[in-house]
């Protein structure tokens, strides 16, 4: 598999003035709309779904499928929700990706809301991101201006209203119901699956949920086809993606590349380790994915390969420790951020979190009993699969898997801090 690609949404970040319309345009923007708008809505759907897109929020579940499971139009409204509420520990692509090529966003908004049928659509984007939120309102007018957005688009007779609205800054409204009832006003809770969104979302109206970057890949597909975008990645997971790389790398950023690419090719593009040091361990999507280590280096970075190896794509936010890092110092900083944004819902995610968090700081501080371990194990087992939403699954994964891992440094914590073990002067993280 090539391990490298023409960059398709991150092709002209460097450019000068790169998030304004004329930039988008000059670069081939808005030609997918309108080859979009030439064609039957049901056949922009077809081509997603031949293209094998998968949502790119972190789940990873068949865009084009998703979008089919709309029921058949009954004359009410059905409404298209961008998730641009990105907030899981390491994962940050979407928001460069909207502050440096908003348009990418917009023109996908537009194109999927044309297939779906959906004449108002929502951004929800992270409350704290207000420099993403003015250039996102910025965005939405200059394409209103050009004809894009609004009555009679492009003489088509298709029109489309987008709202952009910022969230207060709560990680829980990230989970697609909860960030649905958000938007409707109410307290950002998680509902009830099923039903979906699908059937009954926004207002209990039909809804496509899609995250940022699957938007955005969308008018690529339409001016490439479905067999340009699957001639990239592999055979189950297709097209391109952004791969985000912080922590102990020499050069941190965000890495375009064909979904298959190895974590040990990233860090090739990326300078290596920082200061030459040694890989201990890294997420391959987030804090709630399990973390992998070296030995999993050569691991293709798709949906299938990651999961074979004991974790999930996710996020595809890679965060890398070298070997000065205390994994227990890592883990317990994770769950006391899940523990501080479980919406208190359910009871296992709302006092596990709390009970995990208690548990690991003793450990970390030198003070944990032998039968910690075991204990930190039997909570996990208590949350996972039990919680309301994927946030209390999600807590448990680093934990399970550092334990797994290195089992060891845990049991150092019934009589050694990790400040001690691993004095995090040196590690210059957490
Ligand atoms: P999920 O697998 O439950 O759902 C994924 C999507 O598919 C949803 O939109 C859901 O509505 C849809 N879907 C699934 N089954 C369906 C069906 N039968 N009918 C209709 N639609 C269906 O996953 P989730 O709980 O939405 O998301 C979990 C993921 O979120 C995790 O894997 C994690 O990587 C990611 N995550 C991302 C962030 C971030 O900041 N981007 C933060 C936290 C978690």
């Amino acid at each position: 598999m090539a391990t490298t690609l023409a960059p398709v949404l991150s092709a002209f970040w460097d450019a000068d003035r790169s998030w304004a319309l004329e930039t988008y345009e000059a670069n081939g923007g808005y030609r997918g709309l309108r080859r979009a708008l030439e064609m039957q809505a049901p056949d922009v759907v077809t081509m997603v779904k031949e293209s094998g897109l998968r949502g790119r929020g972190g789940a990873g579940f068949p865009t084009g499928m998703k979008w089919g499971f709309l029921p058949a139009p009954d004359g009410g409204p059905r409404y298209l929700v961008v998730n641009a509420d990105e907030s899981e520990p390491g994962t940050c692509k979407d928001i460069p990706l909207m502050m440096a090529s908003p348009q990418h966003l917009i023109e996908g908004v537009i194109i999927t809301s044309y297939a779906i049928g959906c004449h108002h659509a929502f951004i929800y984007v992270r409350g704290e991101v207000l420099h993403v939120y003015r250039r996102l309102l910025k965005a939405v007018e200059e394409a209103r201006a050009a004809g894009y957005v609004g009555t009679d688009i492009l003489g088509s007779g298709y029109d489309l209203e987008i709202t952009v609205h910022a969230g207060a800054g709560a990680y829980i409204c990230g989970e697609e119901t909860a960030l649905l009832d958000s938007l409707e006003g109410l307290r950002g809770q998680p509902r009830l699956k099923p039903p979906f969104p699908a059937v009954a979302g926004l207002y209990a109206r039909p809804t496509v949920v899609n995250n940022v970057e699957s938007i955005a890949s969308v008018p690529g597909i339409v001016v490439g086809g479905a067999d340009w975008f699957k001639s990239m990645g592999t055979e189950r997971s297709t097209g391109h993606g952004l791969f985000s790389l912080s922590g102990h790398v020499t050069n941190p950023g965000q890495y375009e590349a064909p979904l298959g690419i190895t974590l040990r090719e990233l860090l090739d593009m990326a300078g290596g380790m920082r200061g030459g040091r040694a890989l201990k361990f890294w997420t391959p999507g987030g804090s709630s994915t399990p973390i992998f280590t070296a030995e999993h280096l050569d691991v293709p970075l798709d949906y299938e390969s990651v999961g074979a190896a004991g974790s999930m794509l996710g996020t595809r936010a890679l965060q890398i420790f070298d070997e000065t890092t205390s994994v227990v110092r890592a883990v317990t900083r994770w769950t006391e951020f899940y523990k501080h944004e479980s919406c208190g819902k359910c009871t296992p995610c709302r006092e596990g979190t709390f009970w995990l968090a208690q548990v690991l700081q003793r450990i970390e501080r030198g003070q944990g009993t032998p039968a910690d371990i075991d204990l930190l194990l039997d909570l996990c087992d208590n949350i996972l699969g039990r919680a309301f939403c994927a946030l209390g699954d999600g807590a448990t994964s680093p934990i399970t898997s550092a334990v797994q891992y290195f089992r060891e440094e845990f049991e150092a914590g019934c009589h050694t801090p990790a400040d001690v073990l691993f004095p995090p002067e040196r590690s210059a993280l957490f």
